[in-house]
């Protein structure tokens, strides 16, 4: 075991809106073991904010499925639904530089104007990219609707998030944006990302004053992660997360995105494609120290400076 001076902070940031798989299993276990390997810490976050799907029986679910595969880790574990403040806070240092706009589209309203042309462009998740509607709003139209109390989402306004040496910001964007990726052993690679490709993503929804993007770059920047180990379908949200941490100034950690596992029809293990729960396999009699074996994680080196 290496211990490096730096000291690292890795976490595990499921969201409780399901029971946890196997996938969710080898994901844990990696940040685990890679704590281990550097001498360094591994926090828990419950990634909350979508108050409607996420349940307290699933949070306490997931605390018994960990602690069965043998993780520890430190407390207080840090509920995103007990932090819109901070979230908020972030969207509106935006919002002060223009670097936001209200948005009052439906989702039906997007795939609509999307579906009127087949070459419609999609971001890295197969989403139709917003096509601006509100973006060309009149300010006075934008401020009636708002003083109406007309529900809006924020969306970054992209173009002027890239050309913002123009904007008078605390630290101008130096491009490209870049990231550090470690592979599984000791290599790792400087990634140049395109933030462009995910257009006027949300940051703070119509139901809820946050998103993903904006409360996982807050809360990894509050809990000082290091390293940020999750699964390759996050791969392309890192140069957007990336930008969002130059916007807000925030410290940049380095990603380790690992591979996913599938199903024999190769799809990835997800919740929505109801993947066999942890707990149902508890049930069936199978152990951790089996699933484990079968994760491979034990027979992973890894090698950090
Ligand atoms: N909450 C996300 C998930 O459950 C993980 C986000 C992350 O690790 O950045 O897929």
């Amino acid at each position: 075991m290496t211990r490096s001076f730096v000291s690292h902070v890795f976490r595990f940031a499921p969201s409780p809106n399901g029971y946890l798989h196997l996938g969710h299993a080898f994901s844990a276990l990696m940040n685990r073991e890679m704590a281990a390997a550097t001498g360094g810490s591994l926090l828990l976050r419950m990634e909350d904010i979508d108050v409607e799907r996420c349940r307290p029986e699933f949070e306490q679910a997931i605390y018994e499925d960990l602690a069965w595969l043998g993780l520890e880790w430190e407390e207080p574990v840090r509920r995103q639904s007990e932090h819109f403040d901070a979230y908020a806070e972030a969207v509106a240092s935006l919002a002060e530089r223009a670097l936001v706009y209200p948005c009052f589209c439906s989702r039906a309203d997007v795939a609509n104007t999307a579906a009127e042309r087949t070459d419609w462009p999609r971001d890295p998740d197969g989403s139709p990219l917003y096509p601006g509607t509100c973006k060309h709003l009149a300010p006075a139209e934008r401020r009636a609707r708002l003083a109406a109390g007309e529900p809006a989402a924020w969306r970054l306004d992209m173009a002027a998030a890239l050309g913002q040496v123009r904007q008078p910001l605390a630290q101008p964007i130096t491009q490209p944006i870049t990231w550090r990726e470690y592979g599984g052993g000791a290599e790792r690679r400087e990634i140049v990302g395109d933030p462009s490709l995910w257009g006027d993503v949300i940051l703070a929804r119509k139901d809820v004053p946050a998103s993903y993007h904006v409360a996982v770059v807050v809360d990894d920047a509050l809990q000082g992660i290091t390293d940020v180990v999750r699964g390759e379908d996050l791969f392309m949200a890192t140069s957007l997360h990336r930008l969002l941490q130059i916007l807000l100034d925030l410290p940049a950690p380095a990603y380790h995105h690992h591979e996913l596992l599938r199903d024999a029809a190769g799809r990835k293990l997800s919740k929505s494609l109801r993947a066999k729960s942890l707990r149902a396999m508890r049930r069936e009699g199978i152990s951790a120290a089996a699933i484990k074996e079968q994760l491979g994680i034990a027979r992973r080196v890894f090698a950090f400076a």
